[in-house]
């Protein structure tokens, strides 16, 4: 039976933590149980209206696009949102428990350990066993299915976090940095709450005056002003091999937003499947499948040709052709061998094409249906 103090100590300091963490939730403007949907779309609406771009010079707004950055990376990982939503940021900055970073993480007790002074752990910066990983940023593009087929080139730019180049990442413009008057180097700061008559929560949270770094700047960097980070339109490209799955994901690892707080996490970029520019064909794993659709008369006489359009840049017509008198019904299914997509990681080889006839009958053309039952 644990003793009662250690009981209230317990009990009040997860109510502190709840209480005084960044608010994810507020930031985005999103009710607690809101869904993936909402998280999506206000992040979509709040990053656009923050945007560097759109607000030159705006260091408030600036700030503002990280710290909603910072609460979508969160709120959209569910892994993460769960560990946010039971212990708040501090949990996440510890990797949150059963985390990869360091060691010991698998103890929510940790945790606790960590927010009343950090036993051992020597101070908000330096002395950690390893830095936190920091999330990854997701983003996606559309090819169409002639792309797949052929494979594709594509270069894109994105606007990421960089740790600032100029001051290194400390914010300051002469390098030098000088202890937090209120949290006195800390980075936190305690408060006192009275719950009922006696009894008194205590809690910490991260200190206002100086962001939680317990350290205070003269001189702020003119690049970064002062944050040591700075939103930066970096440039990649990539290939996406023939014959890719669909939402084939390219991963750059360690290049999603950097930060002297934590290890960078992925961008990985997600290639979706557009439905224009198939040219009329689908695909089921490696099989290509059309319709293709044939008079009555080239249903029953036979003895016609024509040409298709093709996926293969160097094959863009493909020939189907009947001799004189054989039939094709409507539904036959011609399987044309090797014509399918080119398997992932093995480019000669593919996949059948399946092509399905449709017979379309004539209304009302009497010439032609006379003209058929002559011949029959
Ligand atoms: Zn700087
Ligand atoms: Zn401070």
């Amino acid at each position: 039976m644990p003793s009662p103090i250690l009981l209230v100590l317990l009990l009040s300091s997860i109510l502190g933590f709840v209480l005084c963490e960044a608010d994810y939730y507020g930031v985005l403007g999103v009710p607690k149980d809101a869904d993936e949907k909402q998280i999506k779309a206000a992040y979509r609406s709040l990053s656009k209206q923050y945007h560097p771009d759109k607000n030159p010079g705006d260091d408030s707004a600036q700030q503002k696009f990280i710290e909603i950055g910072a609460a979508y990376e969160v709120l959209n990982d569910p892994d993460k949102r769960a560990v946010y939503d039971r212990y708040g940021e501090e949990g996440l900055k510890n990797g949150g428990p059963g985390g990869a970073q360091g060691g010991g993480r698998g103890d929510p007790f940790d945790i606790f350990a960590n927010f009343f002074g950090g036993a051992g752990r020597g101070g908000p910066r330096g002395g950690r066993p390893g830095k936190p990983r920091g999330g990854d940023v997701d983003t996606s593009v559309e090819i169409g299915l002639r792309d797949f087929y052929n494979g594709k080139n594509l270069d894109f730019q994105a606007d990421l976090q960089d740790v600032c180049d100029e001051c290194d990442g400390t914010g300051s413009a002469d390098g030098k940095m000088h202890q937090c008057p209120v949290c006195h180097g800390g980075g936190r700061v305690v408060q006192k709450r009275q719950l009922a008559p006696g009894m008194i929560q205590q809690f910490e949270s991260p200190c206002g005056e100086c962001r939680g770094t317990g350290k205070k700047i003269d001189h702020e960097c003119n690049k970064c002003h002062g944050h040591g980070v700075f939103i930066n339109r970096r440039k990649y490209d990539f290939k996406v091999p023939p014959g890719a799955e669909r939402n084939y994901v390219e991963v750059f690892s360690g290049e999603s937003n950097k930060s002297p707080d934590w290890t960078a996490g992925d961008l990985r970029v997600v290639v979706h499947e557009s439905s224009a520019g198939n040219l009329g064909y689908r695909r089921v794993g490696v099989n290509l499948y059309r319709t293709e659709v044939i008079s009555m008369k080239e249903s029953l006489r036979g003895g016609w040709e024509r040409y298709i359009p093709f996926l293969d840049s160097y094959e863009q017509s493909l020939k189907l052709s009947r001799p004189v008198g054989k039939i094709v019904l409507n539904g036959d299914v011609e399987v044309i061998k090797g014509k399918g997509m080119p398997f992932p990681g093995a480019e000669d080889e593919h996949g059948d094409l399946f092509v399905k006839y449709e017979v379309i009958y004539p209304g009302g053309d009497s010439k032609l249906l006379k003209e058929i039952h002559d011949e029959l």
